[in-house]
């Protein structure tokens, strides 16, 4: 689905000289769930952002379904970005001011989509979410682990065939973390969307398919193993 092909990642600005990747290779395998670990400061957020077309490599490729992202016209890029991928933060960034469902619908309104047919949409993905109960509310209005799980309804809205997810439980307490590794499984099996997750627990990374790590801007060698079968 997506292939990361040596990409190096060099900060200059100023004084400041740093190099945060070095020649990293990724394969992304349709519907999978792979997480990607590390300590803090390794390279993760700036590779799920190259991943995502929101970072430019210094150097190497980023294919997905064989289209190198970082050789498209900015108008296919975005078209790439607002239709094949979804994005999940570590808080939530939902629009303070709007309730749960117009969260939602929110990135299909953008894309011209009919608003009677989004919005069955968005209310079906809430339902899936566990909150059918919580439309009308803002994101004021609920706890935190609801808000994520808004937030993973509205990465879905425009059906990507990726979504990056950064830290997404990283505000929530072990419980609720935990539901939304659930959730994120369950989604993927039932969607056959692939999900790419950076978190630093190991413990709800060894939820998913697949576990690489981040160290000092290399990513440890893939285990297959477990994707076998999958077609990239
Ligand atoms: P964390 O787990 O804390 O989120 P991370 O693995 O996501 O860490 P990154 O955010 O990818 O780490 O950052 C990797 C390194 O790159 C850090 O040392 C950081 O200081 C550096 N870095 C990130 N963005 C920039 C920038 N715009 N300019 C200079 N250096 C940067
Ligand atoms: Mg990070």
């Amino acid at each position: 689905l997506l292939e990361v092909k040596s990409v190096s990642k060099r900060f200059q600005e100023g004084t400041v000289d740093t190099q945060v990747l070095t020649s990293v290779d990724l394969q992304v395998f349709k519907g999978e769930q792979l997480a990607i670990i590390g300590t803090s400061g390794s390279g993760k957020s700036t590779l799920l952002h190259i991943m995502g077309t929101l970072d430019k490599p210094s150097s190497g490729h980023v294919f997905m379904l064989g289209e190198d992202l970082y050789g498209l016209s900015p108008r296919r890029q975005s078209e790439v970005r607002n239709q094949d991928l979804g994005f999940i933060y570590q808080f939530h960034h939902l629009l303070p001011e709007f309730s749960a469902l117009e969260n939602v619908a929110m990135p299909a309104l953008i894309q011209g989509r009919n608003r009677k047919e989004v919005e069955v949409e968005a209310k079906a993905l809430l339902e899936r979410v566990g909150l059918g109960h919580r439309f009308d509310h803002t994101p004021g209005e609920m706890s935190g682990g609801e808000r994520q799980r808004t937030a993973i309804a509205r990465a879905l809205i425009n059906k990507p065939k990726l979504v990056l997810a950064d830290e997404p439980t990283g505000n929530l307490d072990a419980t609720s973390g935990e539901a939304v590794y659930e959730l994120i499984r369950e989604l993927a099996n039932q969607l056959g969307t692939a999900f790419v997750v950076v978190t630093h627990d190991a413990k709800l990374a060894a939820r998913m398919d697949r576990q690489l790590k981040m160290k000092d801007g290399h990513l440890q060698s893939e285990q297959l193993t477990d994707v076998e079968g999958k077609a990239s």
